[in-house]
């Protein structure tokens, strides 16, 4: 029998039809206790389904559901030990953020006073000491989600599960959003399920990203191996801007592959279980542009240019068709029509199969 600890979320062969439509794949996942794990994929791809499935706001076609050791699959939501934040906060308009705050606590049976003096506690913990007598019209959206944050740690959930949590506000604030969140969770040290459709939100509030399409698990990893190893030309896509372009694979050993990418045939350091032809990825910021070295893979004319500040970026047409190429040389811009060599940095190139 296996060992499951407080804390921990298990999916085993989970599976969630409506009606005809099959929302989840009988999907299997773990996780680990005090992490932070996001379902990251484009719209539809099941990721809204599988916490409802969690918080038991749907009930699952088939398979097993496990929190903290328990069988939960056919426990109704109030009986399992998790709390949701979600994208439209859900406060309650008429009560004080500090009786928000307290509501839950209450409704579980604890006294009047113990549920304030915990609401407080809540509250300085989002950095909202002070402000438990205003209504939540009286907040910004950051600091209703907020709220909406300490309502849901102050009940001391096993599992808290965040749907969208950010998507109401606006950029800046976002970030800041998302850093508190992820403080408070390493603070306490609570399992979270986090759901977002923006890769650089979960690769910056994440130990683990579970990507998904079409109601399966695409890959799932930490930030850095989805980065670094993706399986498939959908990730390497989806996770972290990047250009897909086919190669043939001419050779390869436990160390090194040979192929032949765009004009050149070049060796890179990483061995890979493909043959014939492939996707190599290449991440924009690790394109080269060179006004008079030709003896690169590509060539094309400069056919955008946008500078930012920091960096410029460009679009380069050719045979290839199109890469978008991320320079840091601001200093010395590169005109609009000019012909380019696209050099390439083969330590970073990784290979990827060919769409099926
Ligand atoms: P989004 O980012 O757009 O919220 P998602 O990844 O969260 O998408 P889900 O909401 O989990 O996707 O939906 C998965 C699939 O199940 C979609 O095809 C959706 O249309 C379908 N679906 C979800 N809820 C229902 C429902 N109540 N009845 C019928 N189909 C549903």
């Amino acid at each position: 029998m296996k060992q499951f600890q407080k804390g921990s979320v298990h999916f085993d062969n989970v599976g969630k039809r409506y009606g005809a439509v099959t929302a989840l794949k009988q999907l299997n996942l773990s996780i680990d206790p005090g992490q932070l794990v996001t379902l990251l994929g484009p719209s539809g791809c099941g990721k809204t389904t599988t916490l409802r499935l969690i918080a038991g706001l749907e009930s699952a076609s088939e398979g097993k559901i496990i929190i903290g050791g328990e069988d939960v699959t056919h426990l109704s939501a109030t009986y399992r030990k998790v709390s949701m934040v979600f994208q439209s906060y859900a406060l309650f308009p008429h009560m004080t953020v500090a009786e928000n705050v307290a509501y839950g606590l209450t409704v579980n049976g604890m006294p009047k006073k113990q549920a304030t003096e915990k609401a407080e506690q809540g509250l300085e913990m989002v950095g909202l000491a002070g402000f438990g007598a205003r209504l939540p019209s009286e907040l910004s959206g950051g600091q209703q989600q907020r709220v909406a944050v300490a309502r849901a740690v102050v009940l001391e959930p096993e599992v808290l599960l965040l749907d969208e949590p950010l998507s109401n506000l606006d950029a800046k604030l976002r970030r800041h959003v998302r850093e508190e969140i992820r403080k408070i969770q390493q603070e306490l040290n609570l399992t979270a399920v986090y759901v977002t459709h923006d890769q650089e939100e979960a690769m910056a509030v994440s130990d683990r990203i579970i990507v998904m399409k079409n109601a399966e698990i695409a890959q799932e990893g930490t930030p850095h191996d989805l980065y670094e190893r993706p399986n498939s030309a959908f990730i390497a896509d989806f996770i972290g801007d990047s250009n897909l372009v086919g190669c043939d694979i001419l050779s390869t050993d436990q160390e090194s592959t040979e192929i032949r990418l765009g004009r050149k045939q070049i060796r890179v350091p990483i061995s890979t279980s493909l043959k014939g032809h492939a996707q190599a990825v290449l991440r924009p910021h690790h394109l080269q542009l060179d006004l008079t070295n030709r003896d690169v893979p590509f060539e094309g004319e400069v056919t955008y240019a946008a500078y930012l500040g920091n960096e410029i970026q460009y679009t380069v047409q050719g045979d290839f068709g199109e890469m978008f190429v991320i320079n840091q040389a601001v200093g010395q811009p590169i005109a609009v029509g000019q012909t380019v060599g696209i050099g390439i940095s083969v330590e970073d190139l990784r290979l990827v199969p060919d769409d099926e």
